[in-house]
Formats: C-alpha cells, sequence, structure tokens
C-alpha cells in the first residue's frame, strides 16, 4: 500500500522563465535559440524524438542531469551529476555528437574532457547558471591582485566547484588548484590545506563554508567572504591576513531559498520527518537538517531508506518529484512549500530537444560548446588534480 502524501508545491510566479523562444539578457549566455522550434502543443514531439535518435542511433549521446524535466530524462541515454555525465561522454568516443541536457558549465566540462572529434550539444544557449556567472574571470583576476597586495597569494590554494565556467577552472589550475564536486568537496580542501595554509574557494560560499565547518573543524570566524563587487572584496588587508577560508561571494538560487523557517515547517507538517539537504544549501539549514550530502548521496540515502520513513528533501524540485515517484512506500515532501526548479535548467525542454535531434539529423550542427585550447588545457589540469586527489 502507498504511503506516498506527495503534495505539489504551490507555483511562484518568478520559478519559471518563459520557455521557448526569447531570451534572457541577464543570463550567462542569453540568447535566442536559433530556427524553428517545434510548439510545445505538438503532439507529435515525443515520436519525433524517438525518431530523430533512432535515425542518429550510435553518433549521438543524450546526457540528462538530475535535475532536468521528466519530459528530457525519457530520452536521456544516461543520468547523472554534472561531472558523472561529463566522463560518461569521454568514455563513448565513438559518439560524434554529445547533447548535454543540463547548463553551459557542464557542456563546457564535457567539451573539455572528450575527444577532438566529439562536438557537445546544448539544446537552448540561454541555458546558463546563476551561480557560475557570480564569478567571471576578471573579478577572479581582481581577487587574486588584492590577495597579492594582502601579501597572501603565495599561500593560497584555489578551490574551485565544478559549477563554474572553464575560465574560472582554468584560472584554478593554473594557481596549482583543483576542481571539486559536492561529493569529494571535503578531500579537494584537505588536499588544498596540505599545499598552502589558505583556501579561496569559488564560486559557492555555502559549499565552502558547510565543508569547511562541518567537517574539517575550522571556525566560522576563520571564514570570510569576498564580495566582488566591492573595492578588495570588502575585506581588509588584516581579515585576508588571519582567514584560512576565503570564500567567494556566490550561492545557488535554488538551494539558496531554503531557510529555516522551511526545516521548522515540514518538521511540523511532517511529525517524524528526516530532513536531508543538499551543501548547497544556507549554513543554517545544513545545521538543523538531519543530513546533508550531494545530488548522488540524496539518491542512495533514499534507496536505502526503510520503508514507511519520511523524508524532507531540500534540492531541485524535478529531482524531488522523480524520487517521490520511484519511492511510492516511503513518504517523500519537497523541503519548501513553493516551487523551487531551476529555471535555466528547465529552459532544457522537449522543443529543444527535438530541434538539436532534427538539426543532427539535417546534417546541421546547432549549439555547439568548444571551449579555447588554452583555457582547456589549464581547467583540464584542474579537472585532473580532482581526480588524482587520495
Ligand atoms: S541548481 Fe543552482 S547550481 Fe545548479 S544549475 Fe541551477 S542555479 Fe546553477
Amino acid at each position: 500500500m502507498s504511503t506516498t502524501t506527495y503534495e505539489e508545491p504551490a507555483p511562484t510566479p518568478l520559478a519559471l522563465l518563459l520557455l521557448g523562444r526569447g531570451s534572457d539578457p541577464a543570463s550567462e549566455r542569453g540568447v535566442d535559440c536559433p530556427g524553428d522550434l517545434p510548439a510545445a502543443s505538438d503532439p507529435d514531439l515525443v515520436a519525433r524524438a524517438r525518431a530523430a535518435k533512432a535515425a542518429l542511433g550510435d553518433r549521438v549521446f543524450v546526457l540528462g542531469h538530475h535535475y532536468q524535466r521528466d519530459e528530457v530524462i525519457e530520452f536521456a541515454d544516461v543520468t547523472g551529476d554534472s561531472f558523472k555525465l561529463a566522463r560518461d561522454a569521454a568514455d563513448r568516443p565513438e559518439a560524434e555528437f554529445i547533447v548535454f541536457c543540463g547548463v553551459h558549465f557542464m557542456a563546457e566540462s564535457a567539451d573539455i574532457l572528450t575527444t577532438p572529434g566529439q562536438q557537445v550539444i546544448l539544446p537552448d544557449l540561454a541555458a546558463g547558471c546563476s551561480m557560475a556567472d557570480m564569478a567571471t574571470a576578471e573579478q577572479v583576476a581582481e581577487c587574486w591582485d588584492a590577495l597579492t597586495d594582502a601579501g597572501v597569494a603565495d599561500t593560497v590554494v584555489p578551490v574551485a566547484y565544478m559549477n563554474s565556467s572553464a575560465d574560472i577552472k582554468a584560472f584554478t589550475g593554473s594557481h596549482g588548484g583543483t576542481i571539486c564536486t559536492s561529493s569529494n568537496a571535503k578531500r579537494a580542501l584537505e588536499w588544498a590545506f596540505e599545499q598552502g595554509s589558505k583556501v579561496l574557494f569559488l564560486p559557492d560560499q555555502h559549499l565552502g563554508r558547510n565543508t569547511a565547518v562541518r567537517e574539517l573543524g575550522i571556525g566560522l570566524d576563520e571564514c570570510v567572504v569576498y564580495n566582488p563587487h566591492k573595492p578588495g572584496g570588502g575585506l581588509t588587508v588584516e581579515q585576508l591576513r588571519a582567514a584560512k577560508m576565503i570564500l567567494w561571494r556566490g550561492h545557488c538560487s535554488v538551494h539558496g531559498r531554503f531557510s529555516l523557517d522551511s526545516v521548522d515547517e515540514v518538521r511540523e507538517r511532517v511529525p517524524g520527518v528526516t530532513v536531508l539537504v543538499h551543501p548547497e544549501c544556507k549554513h543554517e539549514v545544513v545545521e538543523a537538517a538531519d543530513m546533508v550530502g550531494s545530488t548522488e548521496y540524496i539518491i542512495k540515502a533514499l534507496e536505502a531508506a526503510e520503508p514507511g520513513s519520511k523524508w524532507a528533501i531540500g534540492t531541485e524540485l524535478n529531482l524531488v518529484r522523480r524520487l517521490a515517484k520511484a519511492h511510492p512506500d516511503k513518504e517523500v515532501v519537497f523541503l519548501d512549500r513553493t516551487v523551487c526548479f531551476c529555471s535555466t535548467m528547465n529552459r532544457i525542454d522537449l522543443p529543444h530537444l527535438v530541434w538539436a535531434l532534427e538539426s543532427l539529423v539535417e546534417g546541421r550542427v546547432p549549439n555547439v560548446i568548444t571551449v579555447d585550447p588554452q583555457t582547456a588545457k589549464h581547467a583540464r589540469a584542474a579537472l585532473d588534480q580532482m581526480l588524482a586527489l587520495p
């Protein structure tokens, strides 16, 4: 008998960008989708996607990030987090076309890790990431100048979250740092503190703070936040010299929405619930939760959970909905009362996927994501360092 009482959260007016045509000038890559996009109401979309995929056969490999819509995940050859997907693509050198259903920085990483003969396609170029947008190459170069002026740059090791642009990964590689994911952030920080006495963690302040404080025992007072919109990051030379963790002032707009109130409210609404959140959530939310872990950790925790157990999950809504569906013997609720989709992830919908696949069938290769060789070389060094983490 099903015990699921999953309730769809209420929509918020700004939760979704308008899909299809149109542009978002504030987005990292805010551009239109060129060409004729099929109408979302076209009843043949599923059949068209199937036919195009069948016509392309092994020449195409479709990757679906965990936060993608169901209608897109249905056509994914593999699903996973961004790093797993990039590696999956690299393991399929026979696939000429990698259609990445995710966001821009993920497609860049796939381009860096795949062979020169493979082309990575992002079905909607406007699918950027607001967190990745929060750290540009110019801003990070200015930050490094501030660290140099404070006389501490020699002791700082940069650690960049996977959710960053190729430019930021390249900066990290060329300054002796490493990339990390939400699964290996602890190991990455331990390694970094063996190389130097300070870490510049970017772009997600929450993952950096949560990992440093909760897993490495670093004090909150040893963490400072560098604000790229203020001269010198808004920090004094003394603060930079005293800090162990220099956290970039960036965050995920999806995970950043969860609050202490959401945790209190769900505990009242669902007695006996276990609150499980992603480490991109704010520190106070992570502290108030029962468990914290990456997307893969969340998926595995639900798989291992006892039938009848109750879970409130603090991560992207498409994934939580799928988890609720996949575990009808458990009660899985969303941590917030309102919709919390990633609006840029949601830009990839079935019309964009059909458009990309049909373009390939017709011999046009749309929306190719390429990283220039110099940037790719340094970014690859940082990614390789992550792979070499003990
Ligand atoms: S969920 Fe957050 S980090 Fe992930 S793509 Fe969306 S905005 Fe970026």
